[in-house]
């Protein structure tokens, strides 16, 4: 891999009603490309913002030919952008940047430090969170479920910022589904990584595009993308309360037949009872039964690639 500095440097900025900040950002951010030894070109990917913010991009553009705009027709969201700028980037290594200001742009260099000392994914680690309780709880919870059930222990202070080689990046472009967590999916490529902690700033105008209800969603999507165990729930309930039922069927059963030697005294309630958890454990069961169907279905219609392969480093074959 050349990491001379005829480098470049993919910078992907995904934007949604920045307008207020974007040329503060803007002007942070070249300052800072121009003191890193390698050439870079800046994405910004607008995501159907409704404010002027595209207009001052494609002002950008003309001032600088490094600076360049992919603008959506509408918003499809950040994971949206993100993955557009991602698929459009043409150096050599690829950086995912917040225009909020949140991720610090003097953080740069060290990214690309760690890149050119042979790391392939860099991910940025945030320390000093700023957001509201509520929302780190909901992270909190998020992660513990997520760990819970898909056995993915991710990191939760690991943000977007990061930086991905192009390597990484083809392997990124591979995958064609359309549920996607751009975070999510670079874990799941593998490689190994290496970390740098930034301290994590106030938003510099605006307001997030992320509402609750929107991070709620985005967590239910990567719960749904990432684990399948949700689906056997329901199996796993029905396999305790169809053997339970059953056994309980049966013992009324001889206890009807042998005329009440454990003197149950069973009404006719209770016979009905039994019987209505018994059907209630089969329909359980085959729900979940689908359920399994379901979830291989699931992950055939998500055609990630079966594996990854590291080229790097590798004797070749042939
Ligand atoms: N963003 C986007 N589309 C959206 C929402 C946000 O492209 O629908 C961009 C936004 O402009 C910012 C980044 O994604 O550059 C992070 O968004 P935000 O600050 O709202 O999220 P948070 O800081 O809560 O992760
Ligand atoms: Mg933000």
């Amino acid at each position: 891999m050349s990491k001379s500095p005829q480098s470049v440097l993919s910078v992907v900025v995904p934007v949604y009603n920045e307008a207020a900040g974007i040329r503060q950002f803007h002007t942070a951010l070249v300052a800072v490309l121009k003191r890193v030894s390698l050439e870079y070109e800046v994405l910004y990917v607008d995501d159907g913002s409704s404010d002027a913010g595209a207009q001052y991009i494609a002002d950008f553009c003309r001032e600088d030919s490094q600076t360049h705009l992919i603008k959506f027709t509408r918003n499809f969201g950040k994971e949206m952008a993100t993955t557009a700028g991602i698929h459009a980037a043409q150096g050599d290594a690829v950086l995912l940047l917040d225009a909020d200001g949140q991720h610090p742009v003097d953080a740069i260099p060290r990214f690309v430090t760690k890149w050119q000392e042979g790391a392939r994914v860099v991910v940025g680690r945030r320390t000093g969170r700023q957001a509201p309780l509520i929302k780190r709880m909901g992270s909190k919870l998020f992660y513990t479920l997520l760990h819970r059930m898909a056995g993915i222990a991710l990191d939760p202070s690991a943000s977007d910022f990061r930086l991905i080689d192009k390597s990484v990046q083809a392997d990124f472009n591979r995958i064609r589904e359309h549920n996607r967590i751009t975070r999510g999916l670079v874990d799941w490529l593998g490689y190994e990584r290496e970390y740098v902690t930034y301290q994590e700033k106030e938003r510099t105008d605006g307001v997030a595009g992320y509402s609750l209800r929107k991070l709620l969603k985005l967590a239910v999507d990567s719960m749904v993308s990432l684990s399948i165990s949700p689906l056997y729930v329901t199996a796993y309930i029905g396999a305790v309360v169809l053997p339970a039922a059953t056994l309980l069927g049966l013992a009324m059963a001889i206890n009807f037949l042998l005329h009440d030697p454990l003197h149950m005294h069973a009404t006719g309630g209770a016979y009905l009872g039994v019987l209505i958890l018994f059907l209630v454990g089969i329909l359980l069961v085959s729900q979940g039964i689908i359920g399994l169907y379901l979830s291989h279905i699931h992950t055939e219609t998500q055609n990630r690639p079966l594996y990854v392969i590291d080229n790097e480093n590798v004797a070749d074959r042939s």
